[in-house]
C-alpha cells in the first residue's frame, strides 16, 4: 500500500483547466467571430478566477492551473494573480485544438508555443494536460522531448505512475471528478446539461470517499467559467472542505509527481477495503442536511 506524506489516507489535487476563449474556438473555429459564445468562457478569467483564488486562500490550498498559451496571453492579469498566489501553472495547449486533429508537426508546435507563452510569465512549467484530454501516439514523445516531467491526461488509474516507455509520470484524471460533464451547458446543441450543485455533490463525494478508502489519488478538475458561477463556488467550497475533513494530502500535481518519483511504484491499499467501501455514505448531502 501507499503511505502518503504525514500518514494521510489518500492524496488529492485541486486542478483548474483555465479554458477561456480558446476553448470555444477549439470547439468551432467560427466562434472566433461569435462574441456571445466567447463571452461564456470569458467569464472564467474575468469573474471566476479572482473568486476561486479567494476560496483557495480560505482553505490554504495550492492548486494547479492548466492554461492554454493563447488564453494566458489574452488574460495576463489572471495568470499573474494565479502565479502571485503560489499556484502551479501547467500546459494546456497553445490554442485549445484537439491534438488528434493535428499533424505531428502541428502538435509539436502547439506544445512549444504554449510553453513559450507560459514561461513568458516566469512560470516553471513541468506538466501537460492536453485539450479535452485527447492524446495521440506521438504525445509522450513530444512531452519527453520538451523536457516535461509529467502528463495528466489518461484515465486508467486512481494512482499516479511512471510511464514504462518514457521518463514521464502520469497523473490520471477522470470525467466523474470533472465539473464539465455536469455543468457545461452549450447553446449550440442544448445536449449538455445544467445539473444542481447538490446533485453533483452526490456524485463527487462518494467517489472521493472511495478513492480515500483505497488510498488513491483524487484528481478533481474545475473550469473557472463553469465553477466560478456563484452557486458552484459553494460547490467548490464544499468539495475543498470535504477533502480536508477526510484527511487528504492536498498537493499540486508537480508535488504528486515528485512523490511518485521518490516513492513509486505506488499501490492501492486493498487490505480491508471491502469494509471501508461498504461504509461509504452514498447520500452525503442528506447527512450534511441533518448535521
Ligand atoms: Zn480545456
Amino acid at each position: 500500500m501507499t503511505c502518503w506524506p504525514g500518514g494521510a489516507p489518500y492524496a488529492a489535487t485541486v486542478s483548474f483547466d483555465f479554458d477561456a476563449e480558446e476553448l470555444m474556438i477549439g470547439e468551432n473555429p467560427a466562434n472566433a467571430n461569435a462574441p456571445g459564445v466567447l463571452s461564456q468562457a470569458n467569464y472564467g478569467p474575468t469573474v471566476g478566477v479572482p473568486l476561486i483564488l479567494g476560496l483557495l486562500r480560505k482553505h490554504g490550498i495550492t492548486a494547479t492551473f492548466y492554461i492554454p498559451g493563447k488564453d494566458a496571453l489574452r488574460h495576463p492579469d489572471a495568470v499573474r494573480a494565479i502565479i502571485a498566489d503560489g499556484h502551479e501553472v501547467a500546459h494546456h495547449g497553445h490554442s485549445h485544438a484537439n491534438p488528434t486533429t493535428l499533424t505531428p508537426e502541428e502538435e509539436r508546435a502547439e506544445l512549444h508555443d504554449g510553453l513559450a507563452a507560459l514561461r513568458s510569465f516566469g512560470a516553471d512549467v513541468t506538466g501537460y494536460r492536453s485539450p479535452s484530454w485527447e492524446f495521440t501516439p506521438h504525445s509522450l514523445d513530444f512531452l519527453a522531448e520538451a523536457g516535461l516531467e509529467y502528463s495528466s491526461n489518461l484515465l486508467n488509474h486512481i494512482l499516479p505512475y511512471q510511464h514504462e516507455t518514457h521518463d514521464l509520470v502520469e497523473v490520471p484524471v477522470s470525467w466523474i471528478l470533472d465539473d464539465a460533464p455536469h455543468f457545461w451547458f452549450a447553446n449550440d446543441t442544448w445536449e449538455k446539461t445544467i445539473r444542481a450543485p447538490r446533485e453533483v455533490l452526490d456524485v463527487w463525494l462518494p467517489e472521493i470517499d472511495g478513492i480515500a478508502a483505497l488510498g488513491g489519488h483524487a484528481m478533481v478538475t474545475f473550469h473557472p467559467f463553469l465553477s466560478g458561477r456563484p452557486s458552484r463556488l459553494a460547490f467548490l467550497d464544499r468539495v475543498l472542505s470535504h477533502l480536508a475533513a477526510t484527511g487528504a494530502w492536498i498537493a499540486p500535481t508537480r508535488d504528486i509527481v515528485t512523490y511518485t518519483r521518490e516513492h513509486g511504484p505506488l499501490a492501492l491499499n486493498t487490505e480491508g477495503f471491502t469494509d471501508r467501501i461498504a461504509a461509504i455514505n452514498l447520500a452525503p448531502t442528506a447527512k450534511e442536511a441533518r448535521a
